[in-house]
């Protein structure tokens, strides 16, 4: 009898999951597996996360017949001793996007052949469109975002395929290591949101009657909170960007093109790392910045992580991030921006920090997001900078976001809210909130001297 290891890894679904779809109509017998890699970083909010969207993949694969089978250590020898145990003919996964992801497959694919198996890597399961999958010309990746969209829109995207029905089929003697449990995790934001496929595919659902109509106007809107929430379904995948892409167009309207758009742009920067892995640690384009270091640099470092830099909308974002484990875009845009571009400091202590806490970390988006906003990535201005009172006073102008997360303003209308300095001594006396760790134009000066210095 024969029998396919489905090997799980960014994909933990069961609707429109080619690997999955391939092994049940190429065999009888079909494990799934998920291999626990200690050599992956998952802080707790992710860790927590993930439990529970391996608790509901077990759930759906039960329903279909089979269970997931969980293993722990290196995903190259478990897989191969999986395959040993249960004498399979061959194992198929999605192809992944890092170095690390390349160098299994060419480890797995190897230690497979050398043992008369084979491995079958599927495209566009993780992305949209795959890696590589259009070029400009002369070149092995886009690094242009607006060109990258035309092409990327031109292009047909596969048609999705529903979840299995049944057919699953496990052998017995098959062990698998507990599932990790989700209560078990410590450390994790208080607000931290629920994984699994069953949540992202109601999210969906609900994002596509209620909030996709609203994008175009409502999504920078700091406290509206007007986005999708989608991005860990999209990270761990429990949610398929060619289903999410596919349904945003079936419902039409003005929101659609405009969510997919942004859809376009998680496939745009893992089209980046794919063809320059070291992006995730090394300037895609040096400029010849000279981060500051040192014992102000670290001070200031430690009032932006805790939220207590004295501009109240970097503060609001950097406690949203410390209780929900995820921040809105525009949080995002204006606190990296403060970091790298106010305080000048390294891109990567922030990407770090932010990988550290976000329950949608991940290495192409945050990496490439954080470079782009450093002026170090692929955007097109790179000497931008985003001044986080007007930042405030436009994606805030009511003040709820602040008043949110920064209790201690709650008090304090907009749009003084974004100001707090500005208010005569005595009414500045009743709110105890920090002063700027920089003046504004300091801060410009810092940046502009200490690129100019290492671009001369
Ligand atoms: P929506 O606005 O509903 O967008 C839908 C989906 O499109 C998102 O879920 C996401 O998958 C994708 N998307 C949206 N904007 C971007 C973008 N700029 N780049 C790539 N994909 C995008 N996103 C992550 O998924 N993981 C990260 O680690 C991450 N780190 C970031 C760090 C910085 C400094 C910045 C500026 C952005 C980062 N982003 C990251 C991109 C973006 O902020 C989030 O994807 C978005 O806020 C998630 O919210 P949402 O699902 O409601 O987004």
């Amino acid at each position: 009898m024969n029998l396919a290891v489905v090997l799980y890894t960014s994909d933990l679904r069961l609707h429109d999951h080619p690997p999955l779809r391939a092994a049940l109509s190429s065999s009888e017998q079909v494990v799934p597996l998920f291999v626990r890699d200690p050599a992956v970083a998952a802080p707790p909010n992710r860790l927590a996360f993930l439990a529970d969207c391996l608790a509901d993949l077990d759930d759906g694969l039960r329903a279909r017949g089979g269970r997931l089978v969980v293993r722990s250590g290196d995903p190259v020898a478990e897989t191969v001793s999986l395959v040993r145990e249960a004498d399979a003919d061959e194992v198929h996964m999605a192809g992944g996007v890092s170095a690390y992801a390349h160098a299994r497959e060419d480890r797995l694919r190897a230690a497979l052949e050398a043992e008369g198996r084979r491995l079958h890597v599927h495209d566009s399961v993780i992305t949209a469109l795959a890696p590589g999958a259009v070029l400009p010309a002369g070149s092995d990746h886009f690094a242009v975002f607006t060109p990258y969209h035309r092409r990327w829109t031109e292009q047909p995207l596969r048609a999705t395929a529903p979840a299995p029905r049944g057919g699953v089929r496990v052998p017995d003697a098959v062990r698998s290591d507990p599932l990790p449990e989700r209560a078990a995790v410590t450390g994790t934001s208080p607000g931290l949101a629920r994984g699994g496929e069953g949540e992202a595919r109601r999210l969906l659902a609900r994002w596509l009657r209620s909030g996709l109509d609203g994008y175009p106007q409502n999504h920078d809107d700091l406290a509206g909170d007007a986005t999708s929430r989608l991005s860990p379904h999209l990270h761990f995948g429990t949610l398929s960007p060619t289903e999410a892409v596919h349904r945003a167009r079936a419902a039409g309207g003005p929101g659609a093109e405009a969510f997919v758009r942004q859809l376009c742009w998680r496939d745009f920067h893992h089209q980046v790392l794919a063809a320059r892995p070291a992006a995730a640690t090394r300037d895609y384009r040096a400029r010849g910045d000279r981060w500051r270091t040192g014992p102000a640099a670290e001070e200031e470092i430690r009032a932006w992580k805790e939220g207590r830099t004295g501009y109240p909308v970097v503060d609001a974002a950097m406690r949203q991030l410390a209780h929900e484990g995820w921040m809105h875009n525009r949080g995002r845009l204006l606190t990296a921006s403060f970091l790298t571009k106010t305080l000048y400091v390294d891109w990567r202590v922030g990407a770090r920090h932010f990988m550290d806490l976000l329950v949608d970390g991940d290495l192409a988006n945050n990496q490439l997001n954080w470079q782009w906003v450093a002026g170090t990535g692929t955007d097109t201005r790179p000497n931008r900078v985003l001044n986080p009172v007007r930042q405030g006073l436009r994606h805030d102008p009511d003040g709820g976001y602040v008043h949110r997360w920064i209790p201690e303003l709650a008090g304090l209308p907009a749009p003084r809210v974004h100001e707090p300095w500005r208010l005569p001594a005595p009414e500045r006396a009743r709110y105890d909130y920090p002063d700027p760790v920089v003046e504004l134009a300091d801060g410009l000066d810092r940046f502009r001297r200490g690129r100019e210095e290492g671009a001369g």
